[in-house]
């Protein structure tokens, strides 16, 4: 991690808790837990920085959050041009495709395979095995 870079981003966003920790993570609503020894820890960190920015929260629909993790890296890239960071555009499909993967198996139903909806209260329906228990 590029320690000029961070200083200027603490200095930037004082109002942000940084921590370091095992992995990068952003803890609503403005602590960036950093892993400073990962490849692109700078990328990484604009990344959880952003999502601090938009202010995102904890979330119950999970295509929020596939949202969510989009915006973020839009925002990482703006941020990524001011501190003069390179962006990895494949590391960040590779992030999104760890949601886009993660979504698709929690929606998929366990009994007939079918792709499942969920509800607000962040529950899944197979929208053809709930007919059936009907
Ligand atoms: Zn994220
Ligand atoms: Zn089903």
């Amino acid at each position: 991690m590029d320690q000029t870079f961070l200083e200027r981003l603490k200095a930037d966003y004082s109002d942000f808790k940084f921590r370091e920790g095992k992995k990068f993570a952003f803890r609503p609503p403005k602590t960036i837990i950093l892993a400073p020894g990962e490849p692109f820890s700078e990328l990484l960190t604009l990344h959880e920085v952003s999502h601090a920015i938009l202010k995102h929260k904890d979330f119950r629909m999970d295509v929020e959050r596939l949202k969510m993790e989009n915006s973020a890296w839009e925002k990482a890239k703006e941020l990524a041009k001011k501190y003069e960071i390179e962006v990895d555009e494949d590391l960040i499909q590779d992030e999104l495709d760890t949601y886009r993967d993660w979504l698709h198996q929690k929606s998929r139903c366990p009994v007939c395979g079918l792709t499942r909806f969920q509800t607000p209260d962040s529950l899944y329906h197979c929208p053809r095995c709930e007919e059936f228990a009907k």
